[in-house]
């Protein structure tokens, strides 16, 4: 099977100078649940970026669905779509010219727009708001609405940067709800956090990315077989070398 995304040698280097992808290589296949877990600086952003065609590689290859998402983007940016960190929502805007305008950037009629905007307002709980403007929502409901608005298009790889960074837990366990459900629905997801315990619920499979390179990936027990330790949490502190954090040492220096 195709897989969702392939990325093969990837490289960015920014104008600065700034090599933040070194040659970085992974794969998500057709609806899986895939985590890029890293410190800040890493990489992440630089390579959901290139994917999403934000930023431009320096050299290497990109396919989404197998359609090459750096020389013809058409294909792959309707297979994609972001759900950025940031609250990037129209304040003026109603929740349903949201999801209107949305489906307009990709081409969708009228009647397309009207029917799936009626479709994911409903799946997401926001029936109600409809026709209020977007700066009356709570937070809880503005996350939800960014995830409607990304799945407007009907993509089939959603791609979440840090979606529950700062919201409360409540939040953070209805955001993990809906995003499983989209998962189950067939919808291949990347996702990237640094809650190591919503890696662990969510993801089937996990990339570790240190200094613009993958330094290892598979599934949790994989993970931590590799870095020979027990919890992805001390899998994490061998990645970035802070072993002197584990619980395991801090037990073991107290006994
Ligand atoms: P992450 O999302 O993992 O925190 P980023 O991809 O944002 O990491 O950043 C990777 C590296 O690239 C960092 O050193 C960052 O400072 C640098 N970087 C990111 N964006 C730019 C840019 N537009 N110009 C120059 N350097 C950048
Ligand atoms: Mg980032």
């Amino acid at each position: 099977m195709t897989p969702a995304l392939s990325v093969r040698d990837l490289v960015k280097r920014y104008p600065t100078g700034m090599e933040a992808l070194k040659g970085v290589s992974l794969e998500i296949g057709s609806g899986e649940f895939f985590g890029l877990l890293g410190p800040n600086g890493a990489g992440k952003s630089t390579m959901i970026h290139c994917v999403t065609g934000l930023a431009r590689p320096t050299s290497g290859r990109i396919e989404i669905f197998g359609h090459d998402a750096v020389n013809h983007y058409r294909a792959a940016r309707e297979a994609v779509a972001l759900a950025p960190q940031e609250i990037n929502l129209d304040m003026f805007l109603t929740l349903e010219e949201t999801l209107d305008l949305h489906g307009g950037y990709f081409g969708m009629s009228r009647a397309d727009r009207r029917e799936r905007a009626a479709e994911l307002l409903d799946a997401f709980s926001l029936t109600g708001k409809r026709h209020e403007r977007t700066r009356t929502l709570s937070g809880g409901m503005k996350g939800r609405l960014i995830l409607a608005r990304a799945l407007m298009h009907r993509p089939r790889l959603l791609i979440l940067d840090e979606p529950t960074a700062g919201v409360d837990i409540e939040l953070r366990l209805e955001l993990w709800q809906y995003i499983e459900r989209i998962n189950r629905e067939g919808t291949s997801i990347m996702l990237t956090t640094h809650y190591l315990e919503e890696a662990e619920r969510l993801c089937d499979r996990i990339a570790f990315i240190n200094h613009g390179e993958i330094a290892a990936q598979g599934t949790i027990p994989e993970l931590t077989a590799r870095y020979g330790v027990g919890t992805l949490e001390d899998a994490y502190l061998e990645l970035v070398g802070r072993q002197e954090l584990s619980r395991v040492h801090i037990e073991e220096t107290a006994a």
